[in-house]
């Protein structure tokens, strides 16, 4: 450690610049973070965000919408349920689509807004910050007391502690374990499956047990190391970001020149008393001063902190703030610029086009085409008729009732070949042939467009077109 380096708060803090990653010490080995708890405007609308977004995670597996439930991602078996609608692999092109807004939607929104993400909503965080950090401050105590706790050689009460902690830690992991694979086999599944002895499912155990040991892991040791080094998303800051990119910025015009305030002389000095409040309160132990850094994950705590030492010198807020390069070079004040209406207006049309998608597919799935090679056939003195082939696909997990009907333009009827299967089987995919026969009379062309009308359960589902053949007039 240089001897201006300081460590009066939990964390040691350099005044110099570093000159490698935040997670490394001066000596190579893992810095490891002991962030002070955060207090303010920002973090209790975290809390409370977090509070609503855990709720939801552990809740939705147990919502049902229409006896489906809300979100089921069934990997193994390629179905996917999302708001109670089920999605086969002949939907992939809504995932497909639905990949490619994603990328786009996160690259639009980093532009815009930086990597405010990563600290209010990637679950990452949300766990870390609001789930194991809290678990941490209860037993260990403050971050202080922690640093001491570490650094104490093992007594009776060290090795309590962390006992406590870990075994804490391994039981929230594997809940959080068993909430993913609600996620892709159905709680029901994963009720039964824990009632069912392990020898009878030891690939799943083995996978469950394999999934709370790396959670574990990663929110007892890895922790920030996942933000700053491990997330592709944190890497792609550095190409995503441009100098009107919204980020947690220091402004220097206003801080600089920092230090500590003397009541005895007049001192030309700026709003920054370098009390460090922003470092020791960073959860990847970085100095925003020195600038943006890629191991800013946006979470804002030090905008709280420097808010608050503000107020207590009697300075206006926002010496730390979100703001663009260009707004703190250029003195200027936050507006919503062109770029960042014309950006907005593409996610919301983004947003909107994928929940069009979504919402707009259908839950049963029907194809019409008359069968190839044949022409029309002669049926009595007075009718016609044409061969047809439907693919209808049931995406509901409930066997429903299927008719067909012509609806025009000429009054016809619909002859199954096989007429006893007019039920679709739930989650399948039927194959009918059947006859359309018209009246000869209402056949005036050699091709005459038609309407049949695809009804399930007594609702109409379809309209379909096709063509209806007859002789040449
Ligand atoms: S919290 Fe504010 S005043 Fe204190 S060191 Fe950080 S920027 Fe300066
Ligand atoms: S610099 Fe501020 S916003 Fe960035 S990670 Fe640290 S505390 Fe959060």
């Amino acid at each position: 450690m240089k001897a201006e380096d300081e460590a009066v708060g939990p964390q040691k803090v350099s005044n110099s610049f570093r000159d490698r990653h935040s997670n490394v010490n001066e000596k190579g080995k893992r810095n490891w973070i002991y962030a002070l708890r955060p207090k303010g405007k920002l973090y209790r609308y975290r809390q409370w965000l977090s509070a609503g977004y855990l709720l939801l995670f552990f809740a939705l597996p147990f919502v049902k919408i229409n006896g489906m439930p809300a979100v089921e991602l069934n990997f193994p078996e390629a179905r996917f349920i999302l708001f109670g609608k089920i999605f086969w692999p002949d939907d992939f092109f809504i995932f497909a689509v639905a990949m490619v807004l994603a990328i786009v939607f996160v690259a639009l929104f980093t532009v815009i807004y930086g990597r405010v993400f990563c600290g209010w909503v990637c679950p990452q965080t949300v766990f870390m910050e609001f789930v194991f950090r809290k678990i941490e401050w209860w037993i260990e105590g403050t971050p202080t007391q922690q640093r001491k706790l570490n650094a104490a050689p093992l007594s009776v009460q060290k090795i309590f502690k962390k006992t406590i902690k870990h075994l804490i830690f391994f039981v929230v992991s594997f809940l959080i374990a068993h909430t993913f694979l609600s996620y892709i086999l159905g709680v029901n599944e994963v009720l039964a499956l824990m009632r069912s002895p392990v020898s009878e499912n030891i690939g799943l155990f083995a996978g469950l047990l394999f999934f709370t040991g790396l959670f574990y892991f990663v929110f007892a040791f890895v922790r920030d190391i996942v933000c700053t080094t491990v997330c592709p998303y944190g890497r792609l800051q550095g190409v995503l970001y441009d100098k009107d990119t919204m980020q947690v910025s220091y402004d220097y015009n206003r801080g600089e020149p920092r230090g500590k305030r003397s009541k005895k002389e007049q001192q030309a000095l700026g709003d920054c008393i370098d009390c460090k409040l922003c470092v020791h309160v960073c959860p990847t132990g970085i100095d925003i001063r020195n600038g943006v850094q890629m191991e800013c994950v946006g979470c804002t705590a030090c905008i709280d902190a420097c808010n608050d030492v503000m107020f207590r010198i009697g300075r206006p807020e926002g010496l730390i703030r979100m703001a663009s390069e260009n707004q703190i070079s250029k003195k200027q004040p936050f507006h919503f610029n062109g770029r960042m209406k014309f950006y907005s207006f593409i996610l919301v049309i983004l947003v909107t086009l994928m929940s069009f998608l979504i919402l707009s597919r259908k839950s049963i799935d029907t194809t019409i085409s008359r069968v190839k090679g044949q022409l029309y056939q002669e049926v009595g003195k007075d009718s016609l008729s044409n061969l047809f082939q439907a693919k209808i696909i049931n995406k509901t997990r409930q066997d429903v009732r299927f008719e067909l009907k012509v609806e025009g333009p000429v009054p016809g009827q619909v002859r199954m070949i096989d007429a006893t299967h007019n039920i679709l089987k739930k989650e399948s995919l039927s194959d009918r042939t059947f006859f359309i026969v018209m009246p000869a009379s209402g056949i005036k062309a050699r091709s005459t467009d038609i309407q049949i009308g695809v009804y399930t359960n007594g609702e109409k589902t379809a309209t379909i077109k096709s063509k209806f053949l007859g002789p040449f007039i």
